[in-house]
């Protein structure tokens, strides 16, 4: 299997990070495999009459520190490996944030903008029916990822409720606020990836004023971090999504007309802005030009954000990455081998597991919020993630200086540390099961 397969990455990660801590082998050898992985089939009556069927999965990778907990992906990518990657990537990150969960992912490969509203809601109510005896507040929460939103998610929490005949919120996180979502969830991933960089950027003793960034995926991530990442007073110079981007050196100047842009015409490509009014007749004013998303990688910025999917930085373009720091916001964009150039080169990498944790976060606070019937403001939230991110910063540094290590081998030697406290009580308690308080 190639390099490129996230699900053989995830293997030489956590044996690169094993070598450097005493892991018992038992432990070692549960992460490197799956508690279960559940594989349905979800037949889909379309608008027209005909049926189609799809492939839908739910891989449920470790819940020693709690329930399962990890998105639901409907991109026409998914496949069993980039699923059981991505649970993987869960079981670490819950721990490198240090939350009670376990780590789970699922997906349908399915394109949904090919379907419409009425066709997605059956899609996603066939899946839950596929899914409910597998899932639940205390076994397995699903949220939100590339392809699903919060209203994908109530429609699970419905279904589930409408099976199980009780009230269930916790089910699914992401949830619209109206229907018992939590404030400031949607922002919480871009926020917690833009704490995350402060953070590193203050232990390396630089400023944040000034700065160039280049980000690649213009999705709910990545819009949300362009504009903190503006409000610190950093210069965001070039954006991309899936139909391509711009550059503009002296920066990009207001995110917020840009998302309105995009909203607009489907596409950050041709979003030249000056004032309100965006359009491509502004590119040679603003001295901007189009670029490929590819191309963006390899621009000379002081910041490079892969926000987009897996696999965007390889050993084919890390060479050619000017940038001195890589902030993860994707789940995987970096390759084991790009990884390698990038240590070569000195570049500092914050990797996905600690970078994008800002969303599953604040995902906890949801569940949390619903279990107990509580309501936080935003401002609560926002303090809760802040401290999270910080403190996880933090310990990941501490750890990168104590071995030597850069700080994805760092934030995996604190999962492993963190994971094997909790199988050490485990032991000690005789049960594997967290009880719920
Ligand atoms: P999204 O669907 O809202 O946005 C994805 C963006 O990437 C879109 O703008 C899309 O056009 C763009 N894109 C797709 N292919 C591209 C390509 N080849 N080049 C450039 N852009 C491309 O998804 P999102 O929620 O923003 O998630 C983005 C990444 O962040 C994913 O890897 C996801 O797993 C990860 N992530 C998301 C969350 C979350 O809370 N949403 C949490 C943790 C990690």
């Amino acid at each position: 299997m190639s390099d490129n397969n996230p699900w053989t990455r995830t293997r030489k990660q956590l044996h690169i990070a094993a070598r450097r801590f005493p892991i018992d082998p038992l432990l070692l050898a549960r992460l490197e495999n799956h508690d279960r992985i559940v594989e349905v089939s979800v037949p889909l009556k379309m608008d027209d009459g005909s049926v189609a069927v799809y492939q839908g999965f739910r891989v449920q990778h470790n819940n020693d520190r709690g329930p399962y907990k990890g998105g639901l992906r409907f991109h026409p990518n998914v496949d069993k490996d980039e699923v059981k990657a991505l649970s993987f990537w869960m079981t670490m990150k819950n721990a490198v944030i240090n939350i009670p969960f376990g780590g789970g992912k699922g997906g349908i490969t399915i394109n949904p903008k090919d379907l419409s509203h009425a066709e997605l809601e059956r899609l996603t109510k066939e899946f839950t029916r596929k899914l409910a005896p597998f899932i639940g507040p205390e076994v397995d929460a699903p949220g939100p990822d590339v392809g699903t939103n919060g209203e994908i998610m109530q429609w699970i929490r419905e279904e589930y409720e409408k099976i199980t005949g009780a009230s269930a919120p916790a089910v699914t996180t992401g949830k619209p606020i109206k229907k018992g979502g939590s404030l400031g969830r949607t922002e919480a991933t871009g926020l917690g990836g833009y704490y995350a960089l402060l953070a590193i950027l203050r232990m390396m003793k630089r400023k944040p004023e000034g700065l160039t960034v280049a980000i690649q995926g213009f999705g709910n991530v990545g819009s949300f971090l362009a504009e903190y990442l503006e409000e610190a007073g950093m210069r965001v110079v070039a954006l991309s999504d899936s139909k391509g981007g711009i550059y503009i050196p002296s920066g990009i100047a207001s995110m917020h007309e840009v998302q309105r842009c995009k909203e607009k015409t489907g596409k950050v490509s041709g979003c030249y802005c000056i004032g309100s009014v965006c359009d491509i007749g502004n590119i040679k004013e603003l001295g901007g030009r189009e670029i490929s998303s590819e191309k963006l990688l390899e621009l000379p910025v002081d910041i490079l954000v892969p926000a987009a999917l897996e696999n965007a930085l390889t050993k084919e373009n890390a060479k050619r990455v000017k940038a001195g720091i890589i902030l993860e916001m994707a789940n995987g964009p970096t390759t084991a081998e790009a990884d390698g150039v990038f240590k070569s080169k000195g570049i500092t990498v914050i990797p996905d597991v600690l970078a994008n944790s800002g969303g599953v976060a604040v995902s906890y606070f949801e569940w949390y919020q619903n279990m107990r019937g509580e309501h936080w403001s935003k401002k609560e939230v926002f303090k809760k993630l802040k401290e999270k991110m910080d403190s996880a910063c933090e310990m990941v540094h501490d750890i990168s200086l104590q071995y030597k290590v850069p700080l994805r081998e760092a934030a995996y030697i604190r999962a492993l540390q963190s994971l094997s406290a909790k199988t050490a009580g485990v032991k000690k308690n005789g049960s594997g099961k967290k009880r719920m308080k």
